[in-house]
């Protein structure tokens, strides 16, 4: 991490000084008459926005929530590689890392054919593929997550804190107001004030308020799909067993019970079982059934038979039915209307997809929306991207929740289907173990591909970087920074934020990114150029970074080009980071891992949400100009 670029700064570095004049302003009854953003509800998808809106105090942001304080226990603990990858620009993936629980192998448990009231374990995997990402996944309180997003905003320039006790109830958009067009009425939830009205104007606002979603009902969106009619229990406890892999994930099958998957979690003795209860009918709510923790208990107690499982402490527990739904829209434009109208409200989150939580995604791409949709509406507020940038927003994340959804079917009707059935084209392991080698690159969150649009480039040079997918996230790699020799990953030098980064992998012969760096510095048509505003840093939006082929020792960093050595801050210290050699230690470097031409290198356009959005030559200066001509307004006078 980079600080005292301005002066020396003592104390935590993770703690930025709060900027003068932040832009909230608070009326008589506590509450800002007008925001740009309000985000409804304090859960992962909502507190992911705030913590990328707070680290920009010029946006005046708000986040509300029914409840009374942040959340203790509970809900989602799954984290996948790619929200971890997402973890680390946030600052906080080692914080993470070191506290969960990292689930390294996945064991199947069926019925025992000698004994078939008894299970017998048939199969394990390595949980994450190798190669995958360089971040493990890992299981850790829901909660814990929140804590981090908190801690981010608390420490933010805006000093952002949650607002709660208010429950939004109603969201009106008055489509002929150009300033604060969202009215959004907020009831008071605290004892004292309970059912109060109040009201507040916003730009934009984000229904991050969870499957009842109120902003989503108040835009005429309503979730579709299925239920799957199947109670399930879910308990977080301390227990005393003789099960071998208690701190291994583990699907388990039962002959006539049903299943259990078993999660250790982080700390060293909690675990978390989700147990497939009752079957319902059509018509049947879970709540009709009188299940309880007791219930919980007793059957996975018979599940996990022949052993033993003494259940010392629930910490907590719930019971639910699974829905698979989906709502048409995340934005408040009316479909075939998006010409003529720019989107104010969105949903994010389970406010506009449920699912099963057995494939671990519900947090991971409630995250993922509003990593999607923070750096837009940054962009926008900060005028530096025209609002049609936030229809991309419905566009992309519909794709990814519908991908979900359609996994979430298949994968929850293969764990639920009779043990021990193999698939008829590979007999040589149960169908679900099968089914989870198949599902890997989507549970760990690497399957999102964003089409082809003004955000994400057609493939013509796609050749020139292979395993730089277009549309997919950046794949990191190992490389050495050459300034200091640290050994480092290359996608870690991506930030939260609207910065888009643009890695240029060099041949041999670095003549073409001497030139590509020329016209950068120098070309007035140049994206460096066109889009910095006076005040900005060079690598304010855009950030230019190069990868060289030689090692860190036969290359000078005092023979790179200037642009690549960018002076900043007040004193015009330079910044030492933007270069990187391959890293060849471990036989193949970042050139031969992700498939990039040594003879003519590339120019591979990252996204600020991490995706890749383009490849092209290291001389394609005019379509380099042209693809962010599409995206970013110029800086004005
Ligand atoms: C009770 C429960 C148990 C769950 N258990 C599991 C589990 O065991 N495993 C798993 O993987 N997933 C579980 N989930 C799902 C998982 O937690 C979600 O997929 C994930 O948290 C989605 O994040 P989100 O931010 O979209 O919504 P949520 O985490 O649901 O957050 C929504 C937030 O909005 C607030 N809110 C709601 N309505 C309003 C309103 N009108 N105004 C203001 N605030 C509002 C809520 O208080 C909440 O804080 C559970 C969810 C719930 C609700």
């Amino acid at each position: 991490m980079q600080f005292h670029m301005n002066g020396f700064k003592p104390g935590d570095p993770d703690e930025f000084e709060p900027a003068a004049g932040r832009a909230r302003v608070n009326g008589a009854n506590g509450l800002p008459e007008k925001v740009d953003v309000l985000v409804a509800g304090c859960g992962p998808a909502g507190l992911c926005l705030a913590a990328q809106l707070a680290a920009y105090p010029e946006i005046a942001a708000m986040i509300v929530d029914l409840k009374d304080g942040p959340m203790e226990k509970g809900q989602a603990d799954g984290i996948n590689v790619r929200s971890m990858e997402m973890f680390q620009a946030f600052g906080f993936a080692d914080k993470v890392k070191r506290e969960a629980m990292w689930i390294n192998e996945t064991t199947f448990w069926t019925p025992d054919p000698d004994h078939p009231e008894a299970i017998r374990r048939v199969g394990r995997v390595q949980d994450v593929e190798d190669g995958l990402s360089e971040m493990p996944h890992v299981l850790i309180n829901q909660a814990r997550v929140h804590d981090m997003y908190l801690d981010l905003m608390r420490n933010s320039p805006s000093r952002l804190e949650p607002d709660y006790c208010l429950q939004v109830v109603d969201v009106v958009v008055d489509p002929t107001a150009t300033e604060y067009p969202a009215t959004v009425t907020l009831e008071r939830t605290d004892p004292d004030r309970v059912g109060q009205t109040e009201t507040v104007r916003a730009n934009y606002v984000v229904g991050c308020d969870g499957a009842r979603s109120k902003v989503r009902q108040a835009i005429g969106g309503s979730l579709h799909g299925d239920a799957a009619h199947q109670a399930w229990g879910v308990m977080d406890v301390l227990a005393v067993t003789d099960f071998p892999d208690f701190r291994m994930k583990a699907i388990i099958q039962s002959r006539t019970d049903g299943n259990i998957l078993l999660l250790p979690r982080e700390g060293g003795y909690l675990v978390r079982l989700y147990v497939e209860l009752d079957k319902l009918d059509e018509t049947e709510r879970v709540a009709d059934r009188g299940l309880s923790i007791d219930s919980i208990v007793a059957k996975a107690k018979r599940i996990l038979h022949p052993y033993a499982f003494d259940v010392k402490d629930v910490v907590w527990w719930s019971i639910y039915e699974i829905g698979h739904r989906l709502t048409d829209k995340f934005d408040d434009v009316p479909a075939g209307q998006g010409n003529n109208q720019k989107p104010r409200v969105f949903t994010a989150g389970d406010a506009c997809h449920t699912h099963s939580p057995k494939a671990g995604q519900g947090m991971n791409v409630s995250m993922g929306d509003t990593f999607n949709l923070g750096w837009k509406l940054i962009s926008v507020l900060t005028d530096r991207a025209e609002p049609d940038l936030l229809h991309s927003y419905s566009q992309e994340r519909r794709a990814a929740a519908q991908g979900l959804i359609d996994y979430d079917h298949k994968w929850s009707r293969i764990v639920s289907a009779t043990p021990g059935k193999t698939d008829p084209s590979d007999t040589s392991m149960p169908r679900f173990q099968r089914q989870f080698i198949d599902g890997a690159r989507f549970t760990a969150g690497l399957t999102v591909q964003y089409e082809c649009s003004a955000l994400t480039g057609q493939g013509v040079w796609q050749g020139l970087a292979k395993g730089f997918e277009i549309g997919t996230r950046f794949h990191s790699a190992p490389v050495v920074r050459l300034a200091d020799a640290k050994p480092m990953q290359l996608g870690h030098s991506i930030e939260a934020g609207i910065r888009w980064t643009l890695f240029a992998f060099t041949p041999q012969d670095d003549t073409d990114l001497r030139s590509l760096c020329d016209y950068l510095g120098a070309n007035p048509a140049s994206p460096m150029a066109k889009f910095r505003r006076e005040g900005d840093e060079a690598d304010t939006v855009i950030d230019l970074r190069a990868v060289y082929q030689q090692g860190f020792r036969e290359i000078e960093f005092a023979n790179m080009h200037p642009l690549l050595k960018p002076v900043k801050g007040r004193f015009g210290l330079t910044d030492y980071e933007k270069l990187f050699c391959a890293d060849a230690k471990n036989g193949e470097d970042i050139f031969d891992m992700r498939g990039v031409d040594r003879d003519k290198g590339c120019l591979v356009i990252v996204r600020p949400d991490q995706y890749v959005a383009q490849v092209l030559p290291l001389d394609a200066h005019a379509a380099l100009s042209a693809f962010f001509d599409g995206i970013l307004k110029p800086a004005r006078g």
